[in-house]
């Protein structure tokens, strides 16, 4: 089964979206996430002048030989860019084994591991009051487990907080929105969130913590160890992850579990903090991580190290990208948690797709392959539109992570 046609297909029903979408003679198509947040382009011209010509007449069936041709063949390796346009073109072809074989994805990866995929939805609010009642909303939607972000008394704007409760979107303008941060306000602040959380809603719902890369690993310990009493499921990203070995200071001073990941790329970018078990979840996604051969890759890895998995899975990927992804939760066996931010209509117009949300659990579409489609004509409704991620600033001036 060769492949005839590949196209790179960019869309904006709200936010920018990049999608490869591979045809066979066979008359099978498949299709994957290329999304990178702010430099969407990139990859959308990585794929169309350098990937694409590679791939007409090749065997749509040889999936781990295409990966290594891309990987070893573009010389220069990993990096956000190379990874989303080596996934976007791993996770189509996976999608067009699946059609052919008329199985869903996660049969061709060992079929289930479970009965459904655990999801995390994400309460966010101005005040404490306003993150209770927005935390109360997802529990009765049936959510088992909930990520906290509240304003901080003092700072203008906080990450994860916006007035539109279920559709954040960060990346916006043709300049980025620069904020301020205080870290020192932070850290005073968000064990009342939590102490408040836990007196409302007891010890069983899981709740979780995006720091966003903004602490050092000193102060990441002091969070972490404030927020014992409250036994979060997770920290996520409490520093950059640049430095591996900056993570085992953390650990060393704290039990509150660790997650980090969704900036990383590769597996070499993260084997230490596995290996070293400094981490407890790995947050890679499949649309920056190599697609799903090397993100499975990244999982087995963690699943030798005691850590579970825990993806990304913030509408700034696909639904694509969250299909696929649903495909290797219900299969591995280290799974631990997938974030699920629900896409706007006019996403979920251009990208139909076959799982669905219940009790708290998504569930892989049953349809074979992927079981998510791009509506081409709904998806050239909505043209690409610039938009940047914020920046972010301590108050003295000084850039710091955003
Ligand atoms: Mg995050």
């Amino acid at each position: 089964m060769k492949i005839t046609e590949a196209k790179v297909i960019v869309t904006c029903p709200g936010r920018n979206f990049v999608t490869l979408k591979l045809t066979t003679d066979e008359g099978i198509t498949g299709v994957g996430d290329a999304t990178l947040n702010g430099r969407e382009l990139a990859v959308e011209s990585y794929l169309r002048e350098h990937v694409v010509p590679l791939l007409i007449g090749r065997d749509a069936h040889r999936i781990e030989d295409t990966w290594q041709y891309l990987f070893q063949g573009a010389y220069w390796r990993r990096g956000p860019v190379t990874m989303s346009a080596i996934a976007a073109v791993d996770t189509a072809l996976w999608d067009i084994k699946g059609k052919a074989a008329g199985l869903p994805v996660y049969q061709l990866l060992g079929g289930r591991s479970r009965d459904g995929v655990t999801v995390y939805g994400h309460a966010n609010g101005e005040t404490v009051d306003e993150v209770l009642t927005e935390t109360a909303r997802f529990v009765d939607l049936g959510y088992r487990a909930v990520r906290l972000q509240c304003g901080v008394p003092g700072l203008a704007s906080t990450y994860g907080v916006s007035a539109d409760k279920m559709f954040y979107e960060p990346a916006k303008g043709s300049a980025p929105e620069e904020n301020v941060w205080s870290t020192e306000k932070y850290l005073n602040f968000v064990p009342r969130l939590f102490a408040r959380a836990r007196e409302e809603f007891g010890p069983e719902l899981a709740m979780l913590h995006d720091v966003h890369h903004r602490l050092t690993p000193v102060e990441a310990a002091r969070l972490g160890r404030s927020l014992e009493p409250y036994h979060l499921f997770w920290m996520e990203d409490p520093v950059p992850a640049d430095l591996q070995e900056g993570f085992r200071l953390i650990r060393e001073h704290t039990t509150t579990p660790i997650a980090v990941g969704e900036v990383i790329n590769s597996i070499w970018d993260c084997a230490d903090l596995i290996r070293g078990q400094l981490i407890d979840f790995i947050r890679c996604t499949v649309v920056h991580a190599g697609g799903i051969t090397h993100l499975r890759r990244i999982f087995d890895l963690a699943a030798l190290h005691h850590v579970r998995s825990g993806s990304h899975g913030a509408t700034d990927l696909s639904p694509v990208c969250l299909s696929a992804a649903l495909h290797l939760d219900v299969s591995i066996p280290n799974f631990g948690i997938q974030e699920y931010m629900r896409h706007t209509e006019a996403t979920d117009e251009v990208f139909p797709h076959g799982y669905h949300f219940a009790e708290g659990y998504l569930q892989p579409s049953e349809e074979p392959g992927l079981g998510v489609d791009i509506d081409e004509a709904a998806a050239a409704r909505y043209p690409y539109q610039p938009a940047y991620l914020p920046v972010n600033r301590l108050e003295d001036g000084t850039m710091h992570p955003w």
